[in-house]
């Protein structure tokens, strides 16, 4: 065997997709090897008591003494220790998969991080013990993982639509020609759906509540299969103040969404509006391509399509594909070398 395929069999490199609601860790020759919500639960001395789905499941019921972060909200950092934490967890639940790492990191990061939040990841990916630290944006790396030739001159529209943000990126040469990033995506749909559960029924749900919601029977307007999608929400009657539950149907829960996916799609639009006439020529020939777990709310490309009449193309797995494309940079490091921003 040579010395290089057994150097990457003992020590693999990580790519590290930091999300506003999921966080993934690529190992080299494995894959995807842990994908767990963005979420730690503290003591109140600030220790890590557990993280990722685990402290998902408490967020909104903790109690007091226990508190309950997503460190990456809206596309900033919320909590600098608490972004420090998860780091530190993640990176070893990987570890107890695969006990050696090399000291190499590629972490995909939002777009409009500031120079102070990416030095303090930079610190927070040291203390989790690698030496040599790469962040790429994520857009980027979504269209790298979607197999799009960012080097290429033809430009490339890629949408990436996560828990806190969408963001849009026209990419040629491996350089932004434009992007853009707006704080409204799927977080804001749960809360959508918490405000008509509230107000239609009086009945007080959790985010994670709202988000079953939206996956089992959330749509865009337009998708014409809503009338058949029925749920039973559980939460707390305000009147009342006890327990109980209604049966929500698709319709109504796709007119909750309505205008939340309204904003998705002008964040969208307004970009090609943002654009040069003959780059948005290109783009109408090209297409878009959506990724991120937001673009997965069913009817939501098509109704894109609709409105803004360019060619809508999905990967086969959208919440994966910023962590895969970290991974291949990770193996042609040299050549994509561009794209890294620090
Ligand atoms: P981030 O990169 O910001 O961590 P992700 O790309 O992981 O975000 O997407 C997370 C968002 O996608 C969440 O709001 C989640 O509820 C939403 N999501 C995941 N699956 C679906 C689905 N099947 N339908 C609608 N929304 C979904
Ligand atoms: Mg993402």
């Amino acid at each position: 065997m040579a010395l290089g395929a057994l150097k990457r069999l003992i020590r693999q490199d990580v790519a590290l997709d930091l999300g506003t609601a999921n966080s993934l860790i690529f190992l080299q020759d494995e894959g995807v090897v842990l994908n767990q919500p963005t979420t730690v639960a503290m003591d109140r001395d600030g220790r890590l008591l557990s993280f990722g789905e685990e402290a998902k499941r408490i967020l909104g019921k903790n109690p007091p003494d226990i508190k309950v972060v997503r460190p990456m909200r809206d596309g900033v950092i919320n909590d600098f220790e608490a972004v420090g934490l998860f780091m530190r967890a993640i990176v070893e639940a990987a570890r107890r998969i695969k006990p050696v790492f090399s000291s190499k990191i590629v972490i995909c990061v939002p777009s409009q991080l500031t120079q102070v939040e990416k030095r303090l990841l930079l610190e927070a990916a040291r203390s989790a013990g690698f030496k040599k630290i790469f962040l790429i944006e994520e857009v980027m790396a979504a269209a790298i993982g979607a197999g799009v030739d960012v080097s290429a001159k033809r430009p490339c529209m890629v949408a990436d639509i996560g828990g806190g943000t969408t963001e849009v990126a026209v990419i040629s040469e491996m350089a932004y020609l434009f992007c853009h990033s707006r704080r409204v995506a799927g977080d804001e749909m749960d809360q959508a759906i918490m405000g008509y559960m509230l107000k239609e029924y009086g009945l007080r749900i959790g985010p994670n509540t709202a988000e079953k919601v939206k996956w089992e029977i959330g749509s865009a307007t337009g998708f014409d299969g809503a009338n058949k999608l029925a749920i039973e929400v559980a939460g707390q009657d305000l009147r009342r103040l006890s327990p109980t539950s209604v049966t929500v149907g698709g319709l109504e829960i796709q007119k909750a969404l309505s205008d939340t996916v309204d904003h998705v799609i002008s964040a969208i639009q307004d970009c090609l509006f943002m654009l040069s006439e003959e780059l948005r020529r290109e783009i109408e020939q090209t297409g878009l391509l959506l990724t991120g777990g937001g673009s997965m709310l069913r009817g939501l490309s098509a109704l894109l399509t609709q409105r803004t009449g360019v060619q809508v193309s999905q990967p086969m797995s959208p919440l994966t594909t910023v962590v895969e494309g970290a991974g291949k940079t990770l193996s042609d490091f040299a050549f994509f070398n561009p794209v890294f921003v620090n």
